[in-house]
């Protein structure tokens, strides 16, 4: 795992922007969907996206040296809505990605994050066959139409329903649902039919995520000027047990805070960065892990513009760096090793910890960890084990906000 490598490729686009999103994101409108089929606008989204995919090629070949020598265990195809890209697009940028680090001996996990819609659903046999993706990531949110419009998604549960299926006939064994909940109005009995749904379909991997109120989106912006409640802390907390309860009771592992999976389908890619494992990430706002070397002993995080001009005039001029660099230290590293470990299933090993940072764990932490022990928020899940207790879970913000 130390010399192996995970590559996230950035896909800006999406059809509209919803008014949640904080990620690096450009709406390049409906039309992109007509386009796809040779419509009225294919000649300018069809050059955007071509430029957009040799600015990745060029990208990649700038940062393969920083990451030489690895062998490829996962690319994730994210966004935006990496699937508006044609197959043939994804599979030069798998093929380059391949070429610069050859697989080990199993083949890679290649994500795709798809939005239920008719163009990216027409498409799947080709993404799977041409393009090589042998993950799905469908974000199907809610299978209620009246929490998806008040999200402002694009999609309705129908498409969901029938991208799910389709993912299925085009070959698809390994599927991931993406669940939002804490969602506005959602009560907890649309949540637990949002639950059985999504157990029904018989993924192999289910997320669930809080909808957030990000400062700088229309929803933060309502939130501060009181358009909005804050979904109760209470409610939302109960709702992180009851989607525990029902998706372990269903088969599914939890693995890490909002993650579950059937056995063995763990997200290979999502895991590098819990187990703080190189990942290079291309495209705008995309964040990268570099891996220790001369100058940064504990590795560094590099963060690409968000603005696709700026992204673009950098690559195409063969200017890299182009964003932020972080370089870690000792005491970031040491955080980083305890509250990432405190968010997976088989937690905080204190002998790992030792021997990576030369320190035992309860120097530096010792008293917030006999602290969290006594309050019933940490509990010993094996000899030198630490893991966030159940009522740990659902305070793991500020449990592992103490690490920091
Ligand atoms: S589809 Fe996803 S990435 Fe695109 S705007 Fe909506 S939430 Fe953001």
């Amino acid at each position: 795992m130390k010399s192996s490598l995970g590559v996230y490729v950035h896909i800006p686009f999406c059809a509209r922007i919803c008014p949640y999103c904080d990620f690096a994101v450009e709406a390049v409108g409906e039309a992109v969907g007509e386009a796809g089929r040779g419509g009225a606008a294919s000649g300018d989204w069809r050059e955007t996206e071509d430029r957009y995919v040799e600015g990745l090629l060029a990208e990649l070949a700038l940062r393969a040296a920083t990451f030489s020598g690895r062998s490829l265990s996962s690319i994730y195809f994210g966004g935006g809505t990496p699937s508006l890209l044609r197959p043939e697009s994804l599979a030069r940028i798998r093929e380059a990605v391949m070429d610069a680090f050859p697989p080990g001996r199993a083949s890679p996990e290649i994500t795709l994050e798809v939005n239920p819609s008719t163009l990216e659903r027409e498409r799947l046999p080709a993404f799977r066959a041409e393009a090589g993706i042998n993950r799905l990531s469908v974000g199907v949110q809610s299978f209620d139409d009246s929490v998806l419009k008040a999200l402002g998604r694009a999609h309705g549960a129908e498409e969901s329903r029938r991208t799910l299926e389709a993912a299925r006939r085009a070959g698809f064994d390994n599927l991931s649902i993406d669940l939002i909940f804490a969602a506005l109005h959602q009560t907890p009995a649309m949540l637990e039919a949002d639950l059985d749904e999504a157990v029904a379909f018989g993924p192999e991997h289910i997320s669930s995520y809080e909808l957030v109120f990000e400062a700088r989106t229309p929803f933060g912006r309502a939130l501060a000027d009181g358009r909005f409640s804050a979904y109760p802390e209470e409610a939302s907390a109960s709702m992180v047990e009851r989607i525990e309860e029902r998706l372990v009771g269903a088969g599914y592992r939890r693995y890490e805070l909002t993650n579950y999976a059937r056995p063995s389908h763990e997200a290979v890619h999502n895991r590098r960065y819990w187990q703080r494992l190189p990942v290079l990430a291309l495209g705008v706002g995309a964040h990268s892990t570099d891996p220790p070397g001369p100058g940064r002993p504990y590795g560094a995080r590099h963060g690409n513009p968000r603005a696709r001009v700026a992204w673009l005039a950098g690559v195409e001029a063969g200017a890299w760096p182009i964003g932020e660099e972080e370089r870690l230290s000792r005491a970031d590293a040491m955080a980083e090793a305890c509250f990432l470990a405190l968010r997976c299933a088989e937690g905080l090993d204190e002998a790992g910890f030792e021997a990576e940072f030369g320190v035992a764990l309860r120097e530096p932490f010792g008293d917030a960890i006999a602290r969290f022990l006594g309050e019933g928020l940490l509990e010993q899940i094996g000899p030198g084990h630490l893991a966030l207790s159940r009522r740990g879970r659902m305070l793991a913000d500020t449990v592992c906000a103490e690490f920091v």
